[in-house]
C-alpha cells in the first residue's frame, strides 16, 4: 500500500526562506526595510514595464487600480462569468458595476466574441482573468477595448510568468495586478503588486498603497505562522496524517468537498476587513525576491507536469484535456480536464490517496452576492464539469505518473464525453451544454 498521499495543492518556498523571514525580523527590517522597493523594482524589470507598487493583497492592489482610474461612479466594468469572487466584490466597492460576459469552457477564460455585446454607453472598463495561468486571447481583447475606448485592467493573479505570443502577461492593458498568496506562482504568504507603465496612474495608486498602516508585528508573526502550518499540512507527510483522513472520511458520507472550509466566505466587502487596509511588509518582500528569482524555473517543471498528463491521457475518452491557444506559454496555476462526473471521481481518487478538487472558482454571474447584475452564462456553468489535477511544481515525476493511473482508473467507466470533431472543441460544448 502506498502511503504517500498527493495533496490537491502545493506550497512554492525556495530552501532558506524560514531562515530569511527570522533574519529579517532579527534585523529589525521585518515590517519596514528596502526590500519592498527592491521587489517592485525587479518585479517591474522582469516584466519590461516601468512601475510596480506592492499592495496587501492583490485585490486591493486592483481597488488602487480601480479609485486611481477616476471612473464615475455606476460606470461599468466587464468581468469573466468565471473568476474569484473578490474581484467584482471590489469593483463594487470602488462605485462600479460589475457585468459579467460569458467564458469559453475549453479555455475557461472571456470570451472575446461575446465582449462586444455587454458594451453600454456606460462601459469603461474590462478585466481579463488569464484564469489557471493560461492568458486569454489579448489580441482580440485589446482589439474591441481599443475599439470602444475601454481601459484594460489584467488580472494575473493566476498567471505570473505566463506569456501571450512572447510577452508576459500584464503587460497589454494599462494596468494589471498579481497575487502572492501562498498558492499563488509567487508565495510571500498574501500580498499583490500593481503593475503599469503609466506614471500618473502609478502615483495615484502608489499614493493609496502608502497611506495604509504599517502592518503590526503581531499579525505579521501570525502570518508566517499559519502560513507554514498550512504549507505542512498540503505537504506529502502533513497530507498524508491529517488532510488525507479527513477527506478519506468525508467521501463516505457523499460530502466530500471540505474545499469550503478552505476558501475564503463569500460576502460583501464593505467594511473592509481590517487585514486589507495594511501595507506589504519587507519580511514579504524578502520571499517575493527569493520566489521571483525562481519564478520560470518553477513554472516551467508545471508545464512538464501538464504536457506528461496531456500526453498520458490523449487517448482517454472518459476525459478531456485541456486546451491551450496557439503561442501562449501556459504557466498551470491549474491543470483542469472536463469528465461526465467529477464529483464521483474526485470520492474515489482520495480514496486512492490522490486528491482531487472540483472546480473553486466561481460562477459569478450567478452567485446571490451579485443577484443584481445577474446574467445567463453557459460557458461558465459548463465549467463545473472541470476536475483539477494537482500540477504543482513541487510534485514528483512518479507523483504525475501515480495521478494519471489513478484518474484513469476513477474514470474509465464514467460516460464518455462526446467524439472530438476536426476542431476538437465544437461537438466538446455541446456535451457539456447537455450534460
Ligand atoms: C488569488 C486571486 C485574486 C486575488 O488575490 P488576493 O491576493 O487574494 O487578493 C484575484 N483574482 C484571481 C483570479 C485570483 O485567483
Amino acid at each position: 500500500m502506498n502511503l504517500r498521499t498527493i495533496a490537491r495543492y502545493g506550497v512554492r518556498t525556495v530552501p532558506g526562506d524560514e531562515a530569511e523571514i527570522v533574519a529579517a525580523f532579527r534585523r529589525g527590517e521585518a515590517v519596514e526595510g528596502p526590500a519592498v522597493a527592491e521587489f517592485e523594482r525587479r518585479f517591474a524589470a522582469y516584466h519590461d514595464a516601468e512601475h510596480a507598487v506592492a499592495a496587501s493583497f492583490g485585490r486591493m492592489a486592483f481597488y488602487y487600480i480601480l479609485r486611481a482610474l477616476d471612473l464615475s461612479a455606476g460606470s461599468e466594468i466587464i468581468f469573466p462569468a468565471l473568476t474569484f469572487w473578490v474581484v467584482p466584490e471590489m469593483a463594487r466597492r470602488a462605485g462600479l458595476r460589475p457585468v459579467f460576459v460569458d467564458v469559453d469552457p475549453t479555455t475557461f477564460n472571456l470570451d472575446p466574441s461575446k465582449i462586444e455585446a455587454a458594451i453600454t454607453e456606460r462601459t469603461r472598463a474590462v478585466v481579463p482573468t488569464h484564469l489557471y495561468g493560461q492568458p486569454c486571447e489579448m489580441s482580440e481583447v485589446m482589439r474591441v477595448a481599443e475599439k470602444h475606448g475601454l481601459v484594460v485592467i489584467e488580472d494575473c493573479a493566476q498567471a505570473a510568468g505566463a506569456r501571450y505570443r512572447g510577452k508576459p502577461v500584464g503587460t497589454f492593458g494599462a494596468a494589471s495586478f498579481f497575487s502572492f498568496q501562498m498558492l499563488k506562482g509567487i508565495n510571500t504568504y498574501g500580498g499583490g503588486m500593481a503593475l503599469t507603465g503609466d506614471a500618473r496612474l502609478a502615483a495615484r495608486v502608489r499614493e493609496q498603497a502608502e497611506a495604509e498602516p504599517l502592518q503590526p508585528t503581531g499579525d505579521l508573526i501570525k502570518r508566517f505562522l499559519t502560513g507554514y502550518a498550512s504549507r505542512v499540512g498540503v505537504s506529502p507527510r502533513g497530507f498524508t496524517f491529517w488532510g488525507f483522513p479527513l477527506q478519506a472520511v468525508a467521501s463516505l458520507f457523499g460530502h466530500y468537498d471540505l474545499s469550503r472550509y478552505v476558501w475564503e466566505k463569500i460576502r460583501p466587502l464593505d467594511p473592509f476587513p481590517r487585514t486589507y487596509r495594511q501595507r506589504y511588509s519587507n519580511a514579504q518582500a524578502v520571499l517575493g525576491l527569493r520566489g521571483l528569482a525562481r519564478l520560470d524555473e518553477f513554472n516551467s517543471r508545471s508545464r512538464e507536469h501538464a504536457a506528461r498528463y496531456t500526453r498520458g491521457l490523449s487517448d482517454c475518452r472518459s476525459v478531456r484535456t485541456p486546451r491551450v491557444l496557439p503561442r501562449v506559454e501556459h504557466v498551470y496555476y491549474q491543470y483542469c480536464i472536463y469528465a461526465s462526473d467529477p464529483a464521483l471521481a474526485s470520492r474515489r481518487a482520495i480514496r486512492r490517496g490522490v486528491d482531487f478538487e472540483t472546480t473553486h472558482v466561481d460562477v459569478c454571474s450567478a452567485l446571490p452576492l451579485f443577484e443584481e447584475f445577474a446574467a445567463p452564462c453557459p460557458g461558465a456553468v459548463a465549467t463545473e464539469k472541470a476536475l483539477q489535477l494537482p500540477v504543482y511544481s513541487r510534485l514528483r515525476p512518479t507523483d504525475v505518473e501515480r495521478v494519471l493511473r489513478v484518474v484513469r482508473e476513477v474514470t474509465g467507466d464514467l460516460a464518455p464525453l462526446g467524439e472530438r470533431d476536426a476542431t476538437g472543441h465544437a461537438s466538446f460544448k455541446e456535451t457539456l451544454h447537455a450534460g
